[in-house]
Parts: C-alpha cells; sequence; structure tokens
C-alpha cells in the first residue's frame, strides 16, 4: 500500500509547465487520498490555459504509477479562473489576480521587478510608494522589501530599527514619509539571511508578507529581489498580485533581462502595468538632456512586448543622494526636480491602469 509521503514524493518529480519548480512546492496539492492500493490526488489550480491542467495530468498520472503496488490512480484537478489577465474595469475591490491568496486589508498588490540588479528597482519601488501616497486621495500605501540578501528600502528610508510586534504577534510596519514600510532583511541578521536558502526563503516570505500588520492599504508596493528565480516565482504565483511594474534601463543587456521578467509575469497572467526606463538621460543645468545608455531602448522594448512604458527617469545626483539620505527623491516638489515629476507622473499612470482604485 504506497504512503501519503510516496505520493507527496512521486508528485514532487513534475514540474509546472514551463517552470523549474514542481507542482508539490508550488503547493497545488489540495488532497492526497489512499484507499488500499488506490491512490486520489486532488490539485488545484489558477489558470485559463487548458494545457496547463492536461500537461500537468500526464505528468502526475505517470509519476503515480511509477509508484511500486500502487492500484488505482486517479488524478483530479479543481481549477479556478485566475480573475483576469489584465485589469478589468468591473474588478470588485481590485486585488485578485491569479496568485492564490490576497492580503487582508490591502486592496492592490504591484510588484516591481527587474531581470537584473543594479537598475534602479527599489529606487523606482521607494519613490513610486511616495508619489502614489501623495496622489488625490491620499491613498494608504505600504511598502515591502522582499530581498532577504541585499534589503535597500530599510537604507532608503533610514529605516533600520527592529520592529516590534503587537499582540496578535504581528509585525508592526515603521512609518517612514506617511508609509508603511517592512523589509524582510530587517528581521535576519546577515548570518541568518544567509542561510536562509531555497524553499526555506520561500517560504519565509509567503509567511511573512501576511504576518505584518498592514491594517487597511489601497496600495502594497512590493520590491521584489532582481531577476526571475524561485523566490520571485512563489511570490508572483501565491500573492495575489494586482500588476506588475518592470524597471529596466535603456541598454540592450538590461532590456534581455526585463523580457525575461515579463514573461514569467506572463506565465502566471498576472498583468504589467507598464514598464519604467530608469536612468534614460542625463539633463544637465542649461537644460541638455544626454542619453547616457543609448535613445529609445525602453520605448522599442514596451512597444515589442505590448506594455506600456510608463515613465522615463533621469540619472539625477539628488535622486542618489537623497536615497542614501532616506528622504527619496519624489518628496521633493515635482518643478524643483525632474526626477519628482517623472515618479509623480508614472504614480498617476500606475493609478490609471488600475480602474478601480483611480
Ligand atoms: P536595484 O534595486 O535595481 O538593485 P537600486 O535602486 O538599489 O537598484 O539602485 C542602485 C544604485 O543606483 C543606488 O545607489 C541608487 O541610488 C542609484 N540610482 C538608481 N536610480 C538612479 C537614478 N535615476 N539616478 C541616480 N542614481 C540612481
Amino acid at each position: 500500500m504506497p504512503s501519503d509521503t510516496q505520493v507527496r514524493e512521486a508528485l514532487s518529480q513534475v514540474n509546472y509547465p514551463g517552470f523549474s519548480r514542481d507542482i508539490v512546492s508550488f503547493g497545488l496539492v489540495k488532497d492526497i487520498s489512499v484507499n488500499g492500493d488506490d491512490v486520489t490526488v486532488e490539485l488545484s489550480l489558477a489558470t485559463r490555459d487548458p494545457k496547463i491542467p492536461k500537461l500537468i495530468l500526464e505528468g502526475a498520472q505517470a509519476a503515480l504509477n511509477a509508484i511500486p503496488q500502487i492500484g488505482d490512480a486517479k488524478v483530479k484537478f479543481d481549477i479556478k479562473d485566475p480573475p483576469h489577465t489584465a485589469p478589468q474595469p468591473d474588478a470588485a475591490g481590485g486585488n485578485d489576480s491569479v496568485g492564490q491568496s490576497s492580503i487582508p486589508g490591502v486592496k492592490n498588490i504591484i510588484a516591481i521587478a527587474s531581470g537584473k540588479g543594479g537598475v534602479g528597482k527599489s529606487t523606482v519601488a521607494s519613490n513610486l510608494a511616495v508619489a502614489l501616497s501623495q496622489s488625490p486621495g491620499q491613498p494608504s500605501v505600504g511598502l515591502c522589501d522582499c530581498d532577504l540578501y541585499g534589503p535597500s528600502i530599510a537604507l532608503m528610508f533610514g529605516a533600520d530599527d527592529q520592529p516590534l510586534a503587537n499582540e496578535q504577534n504581528q509585525i508592526i510596519p515603521i512609518i517612514r514619509h506617511g508609509l508603511k514600510i517592512m523589509s524582510m532583511g530587517l528581521l535576519l541578521d546577515d548570518t541568518s539571511a544567509a542561510i536562509v536558502r531555497g524553499p526555506m526563503a520561500t517560504r519565509y516570505t509567503q509567511q511573512f508578507l501576511r504576518q505584518v500588520a498592514w491594517d487597511h492599504l489601497d496600495y502594497l508596493i512590493l520590491d521584489l529581489p532582481p531577476g526571475t528565480g524561485d523566490i520571485q516565482l512563489t511570490i508572483v504565483q501565491t500573492v495575489a498580485l494586482t500588476g506588475a511594474i518592470i524597471v529596466t534601463t535603456p541598454q540592450e543587456v538590461a532590456l534581455i533581462d526585463a523580457r525575461k521578467a515579463v514573461s514569467m509575469f506572463g506565465k502566471v497572467n498576472v498583468p504589467i502595468l507598464g514598464i519604467v526606463e530608469n536612468m534614460s538621460y542625463f539633463e544637465c543645468d542649461r537644460g541638455t538632456r544626454y542619453d547616457i545608455f543609448g535613445k529609445g531602448g525602453g520605448a522599442k522594448e514596451a512597444e515589442r512586448l505590448g506594455v506600456p512604458l510608463v515613465g522615463q527617469i533621469p540619472i539625477d545626483i539628488a535622486t542618489r543622494e537623497r536615497a542614501d539620505q532616506g528622504t527619496p527623491v519624489a518628496t521633493l516638489p515635482q518643478d524643483e526636480s525632474s526626477a519628482s515629476k517623472a515618479f509623480h507622473q508614472i504614480a498617476a499612470r500606475v493609478r490609471g491602469a488600475i480602474p478601480k482604485m483611480s
């Protein structure tokens, strides 16, 4: 008679189509029942693509049949429609994309991603959060740094104090510039961050996001770790994202990686709200623009991918300095800083792309 563990082990040989992660670690196994030698497995999926359950069925069936002494192996599916593949005007309450569950009290969750590090993802995440919170109606905004190994949001806001917990044992976010800020790295010292790897890191991320006392938020900005690996995948699969923003620089090398990020979100039906081209140009004191990294790369790529280019941010000394001082450039009046203006424009476009909230 096959054991539960044997069944689970067999299913963990089956990868989610198009991914290097297996269906067990993705949390798709809803139920396993063993009756004598017969096994019934129930898998829960959120997809509109009929090829996905078909491919998983073939893989799971073959894996189960390979268990010694197995009798009849059945695979059942509980398939939910991912609520939308693009923001829908009639979407109730905003936040219920392909991800399996939402975060209580949080209306819209926006992931900021990049294919590679150093393109300014955290800079965009923090300034977009500031600009959103200052937009009409003054929505309530949270910002979470999901990078376990290189948290920079805490630095950008000078928020490196150890967070406290409330009576329900939830972590209380730190308030800076009217934003609720939390960084996964704040709870780990350097040594523990180094040992939290692989599946442990992904589980930690999932739990973490739900253990923060966000209370009520109109927008939660998630600063994803750079790249398109397992942690990013887990977040985009298991948190109900409203949409994603991809940050790139105009060079071809960054654009190639940005394409990978766009394709990752496409696979899990998370809409791309837009591409932000950072370090687009340098503007000297006399107002002349220099295209340091080439011109039009982000625009061309956005057009090729069929997603909007929601903004171009200049390379700007104040942006870097203010980030280092803990006061993001978007806190400056828009007529004093073209970078601040660019971030406020992005915030307006992002709100426009989420019909329910605008
Ligand atoms: P990532 O999150 O993609 O690794 P960061 O946002 O941490 O990148 O940015 C890397 C460095 O570049 C930081 O020192 C940041 O202040 C600086 N930086 C990012 N965008 C700009 C910009 N538009 N102008 C000037 N400096 C920038």
